[in-house]
């Protein structure tokens, strides 16, 4: 049963926010300064949304941002634990937090997220890592006031493993957006598909949908603050809805969110193949504000491994709904996960995969080499296939994909595009950067500020990058 945690709970950690605003400001009087906190953030982009809602918890406490651990009062270090490098560096950038807490005893250290949502992760910062003040898991993000008001006045280390308590959603959490103009929006929490390689449903628990009155007003909310691009977030958010409304899902929330007055493009991610139906792809054509985009993970190429991941969609029946999306929505930018050396994967289950990346032709694909996870089936599969075939397997996909990205990208030269402007380029601060509406990614000489659109014309494309300089009045908008 879904239940939002009743307005009581919510009071609860208001008032111990309070408190610890108290004990904060009277530490910063002390100190002559605010205090200061950094929350560093490892994994996707519902980790990057729950860490606007840490910073947002630590902001109405009285804790000033920093981006410089060095300088913090508060760390918190939010984990993933999808693979095993992601852990591995969330683990290795905490083990550099030890010589800050010898400087600064005062400095309060804490591990969140989905890393520490399993067991023998908790275990492991508990024992190897005695200056880690607080460490809990995802579920008990909302009570970080509470976690930190008892570390505050009982110095005592605090150690939350997650209950698997999956009915449960925090709303009206504060927020502290990274960005004014772009937002992510979360729709629903956890997943129901167990995919045999993955770990996300064992940490994030099982799949529970927002209120639509709730996403509904917070998107206006949104609109209202002047973002400009907003992007619904779920594991899949094609199965919205469900358990919660008969008759309602995912694309009458698109339809809804849509009908919102203001300029702003509307994406969403992920999709599951085996839940986007046609209705998805016509809702996506018929909705003007929703972007001409689709993230759609494909794994891979062979029905057989397919089959082992526990995927329920076949390579053909995933192609069928490709050209129906492509149809229905001509300027259709369409991007891909890929995972290689899944156990068994042999040689011909890996070409079928370069067949499918040559037939499909995606803009861009996220490629993953497939890392066995605690507590999944597919790490106690026997036929695990070694390093160095991952390896190999891995060039070679990026090297013909790398390809097909490059080609695409060429097709736009010479046409106009509209880019909402994200400032200053980090790779050379001479040009400008921004995306399309379809999320391919621009740089750009000329004047725009960032959250302004410009009309860019590609003069140049690079594999994963379009140049341009912005527009004169009057060029055709070829609007991808
Ligand atoms: S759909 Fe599969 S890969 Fe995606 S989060 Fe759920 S279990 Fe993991």
């Amino acid at each position: 049963m879904i239940q939002r945690i009743s307005e009581k709970e919510l009071e609860a950690q208001r008032e111990y926010a309070e408190k610890v605003k108290t004990a904060v400001s009277a530490a910063g009087s002390e100190k002559g300064r605010a205090l200061r906190f950094c929350v560093v953030t490892y994994g996707c982009q519902q980790n990057e949304a729950d860490s606007e809602r840490l910073a947002g918890m630590l902001y109405s406490m009285g804790y000033e941002k920093t981006e410089t651990d060095a300088d913090a009062d508060v760390i918190l270090v939010n984990t993933c634990a999808v693979r095993e490098h992601a852990e591995k560096r969330a683990l290795s950038v905490t083990g550099q937090y030890k010589h800050l807490k010898e400087k600064n005893p005062d400095l309060i250290i804490g591990v969140c997220g989905c890393m520490v949502s399993q067991e023998h992760r908790l275990d492991d910062i508990k024992h190897r890592y005695p200056y880690v003040d607080i460490v809990f898991g995802t579920s008990y993000l909302w009570r970080l006031p509470e976690i930190l008001y008892r570390r505050l006045s009982r110095r005592k280390r605090l150690f939350l493993l997650d209950t698997g308590d999956d009915g449960n959603i925090a709303e009206d959490v504060p927020v502290l957006r990274e960005c004014g103009y772009r937002a992510w929006l979360s729709v629903m929490y956890g997943c129901n598909n167990f995919c045999t390689y993955c770990v996300v449903p064992h940490v994030r628990g099982r799949e529970r949908s927002r209120y639509r009155e709730d996403i509904l007003k917070e998107a206006r909310a949104l609109v209202a603050d002047g973002v400009k691009d907003i992007t619904l977030l779920g594991q899949n958010v094609n199965s919205y809805g469900r358990g919660l409304y008969e008759d309602y899902g995912f694309p009458e929330l698109l339809s809804d969110i849509n009908a919102i007055d203001g300029d702003f493009t509307l994406r969403f991610m992920t999709s599951h193949p085996k839940d986007a139906t046609r209705k998805l792809i016509d809702t996506m054509a018929s909705c003007e504000k929703v972007a001409p985009q689709l993230h759609l993970p494909l794994q891979s190429g062979s029905d057989g491994v397919l089959r082992r991941m526990n995927r329920h969609y076949t390579l053909d029946s995933y192609k069928r709904l490709i050209d129906y999306a492509r149809e229905k929505i001509p300027d259709l930018t369409l991007t891909s996960d890929i995972m290689v050396g899944f156990p068994g994967e042999t040689e011909e289950d890996f070409e079928a995969t370069l067949g499918a990346l040559r037939d499909i032709r995606y803009d861009m694909v996220y490629s993953f080499i497939y890392s066995r996870r605690k507590n999944t089936p597919a790490a106690e599969y026997e036929d695990q296939i070694p390093e160095q075939i991952k390896h190999e397997r891995f060039e070679r996909m990026l090297q013909l994909q790398n390809g097909i990205g490059f080609e695409i990208n060429r097709g736009y030269v010479g046409k106009t595009v509209r880019v909402l402007c994200d400032g200053e380029s980090k790779n050379d601060p001479s040009t400008l950067s921004g995306r399309t509406a379809g999320g391919k990614n621009v740089c750009f000489t000329g004047t725009c500020a960032a959250g302004e659109y410009a009309d860019v014309k590609i003069t140049e494309a690079r594999p994963f990058v379009l140049c341009g300089e912005t527009a004169e009045k009057g060029d055709k908008n070829d609007d991808i």
